[in-house]
């Protein structure tokens, strides 16, 4: 019977610090047939996200040429900026609740990270190479034709895969119909973005193939705040030493000897771990919150006649004896700061206008002139039409005063998402400009009625007198 050693730094290192490659076993159980259930789905949206188009545009793409964001249906120009921030900080902050509430549940369950490697990569290799015990056994011979061939026929398969990754990648950037008229007209007439494509799918297929668990273990910043992120009530993949305590093989137990606990010291929950640690040396940072130990423990313990669950979901508190508490102040601050990013946004786009329109003011040139009797201001109206549809636009200004507008185009025809300037010269009396005067810009959308007023102070010199 052993006792439970000190743990290891890290599964996948060996004590002279090189790298251990991790060969996990295969696992069956509840929790895998839900998370493949999972990964189906979201490996299809996270590949067709950029190929679907919603109201007419890709599902999700950043149009960096055009300044303009592309998101479910909703197009966030340069001016949205603020609420593309608060859509990301939603994000962190629904991880944030989830991760001090379900500890690193998106690592093992959403990340495209784990949905990739476990959803196709590892299959790929398995269907290739066989089950643990033959890869473990094919890494220690030497190499061989049949070796190599193998290899060769493992990289390649990674390499279409992570081709097909990368140009799904790329469409997120130039959107799927100038994708697919790219790739018609070949590499040679779009040397930059076939380089970038074809360098990012190396990357994915060195991230695949080699680095894998080491992505999450010491890459990801992510993975590096859960000590910081957890508590002593975050719920968590837990050994529960009260019932496996002492471990020791199925052996006949010698008379007087201490009962052993019901962990048969399978190793089991070791081999099945993506990212090779040993669950019972308690929580660890590496844990990936994946389950495939509950799975691998639970069929063991249905084989030796033991109830299951002795790697369940337990926070460190349930498992010293104390009850469990989902909602603690940390928990409720995170949740609540997602459902105000949250609401703000829904509330922004409930009440978001279909058009914008600033007013810029000449650069370079002298805002006014004076011209006798008369101070003259030039300035131009900025209209962007954010409507996926054609829009016309009337704009008039008005002035307190007596004064001459010239507006260059009243009336203003713009095709979807696209922008105008229009230019506008006042010319007011210098003896009517005493205590300042604005000007009323009014712009109004003629196929909704929305109306947009925008004040524009009239600039003229201080202290000028009369003409
Ligand atoms: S799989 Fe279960 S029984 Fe086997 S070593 Fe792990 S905890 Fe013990
Ligand atoms: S310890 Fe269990 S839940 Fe954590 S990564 Fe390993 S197999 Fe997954």
């Amino acid at each position: 019977m052993s006792e439970p050693g000190p743990a290891p730094i890290l599964g996948s290192m060996r004590p002279d610090g090189s790298r251990l490659k991790v060969h996990p076993a295969d696992v069956r159980g509840r929790w895998l047939t839900r998370r493949r259930a999972l990964f189906a789905v979201l490996i299809a949206v996270y590949v067709l996200a950029p190929l679907v188009p919603v109201g007419g545009h890709p599902s999700i793409m950043l149009d960096v040429q055009h300044r303009r964001f592309y998101l479910f249906g909703q197009t966030f120009n340069a001016q949205d900026f603020w609420m593309v921030v608060l859509i990301a900080l939603g994000f962190v902050f629904a991880l944030l609740a989830v991760t001090a509430w379900r500890g690193r549940i998106w690592c093992g369950w959403a990340c495209p990270q784990t949905v990739f490697l476990e959803g196709i990569y590892r299959p790929i290799e398995r269907f290739l190479e066989g089950p643990r015990e033959r890869r473990l056994k094919l890494a220690g011979t030497p190499w061989t034709p049949a070796r190599i061939a193998r290899f060769v026929a493992k990289q390649a398969a990674f390499l279409v895969v992570s081709l097909l990754v990368a140009h799904t990648a790329a469409a997120i950037f130039v959107g799927p119909f100038e994708l697919a008229a790219m790739i018609r007209e070949g590499p040679a007439a779009h040397t930059e973005a076939f380089l970038l494509t074809i360098g990012f799918a190396a990357i994915l297929t060195l991230n695949f193939a080699w680095f894998r668990e080491q992505f999450c273990v010491v890459l990801c910043p992510y993975g590096r705040l859960q000590s910081v992120l957890h508590d002593r009530d975050s719920v968590t993949v837990a050994y529960d030493p009260r019932r496996g305590e002492p471990r020791g093989r199925m052996t006949k137990q010698a008379e007087g000897a201490p009962a052993r606990g019901d962990c048969i010291d399978c190793h089991r929950c070791v081999v099945v771990c993506p990212t090779a640690i040993d669950i019972r040396n308690g929580l660890q940072m590496e844990c990936l919150a994946c389950l495939q130990c509950v799975d691998a423990c639970d069929e063991v313990m249905t084989r030796v006649n033991r109830p299951t669950g002795l790697i369940r979901l337990l926070s460190q508190n349930q498992l010293a004896g104390a009850p469990g508490r989902a909602l603690r102040p940390r928990v409720a601050v995170y949740a609540l700061a997602f459902l105000l990013a949250a609401g703000t946004l829904g509330a922004s786009l409930a009440r978001r206008s279909s058009f914008e329109a600033n007013v810029l003011r000449p650069r370079g040139a002298n805002p006014f002139v004076v011209d006798g009797a008369v101070v003259r201001n030039a300035f131009e109206i900025h209209l962007v039409n954010k409507s996926p549809a054609t829009a016309r636009f009337e704009i008039d200004v008005e002035a307190p005063v007596d004064a001459e507008i010239v507006i260059g185009t009243p009336e203003v025809g713009l095709a979807a998402r696209a922008d105008a300037r229009v230019p506008v010269a006042v010319a007011i009396a210098r003896a009517a400009l005493g205590g300042g005067v604005e000007l009323e810009v009014e712009i109004e959308q003629k196929e909704s009625g929305e109306e947009r007023k925008v004040m524009v102070r009239f600039l003229a010199p201080s202290g000028v007198p009369p003409g």
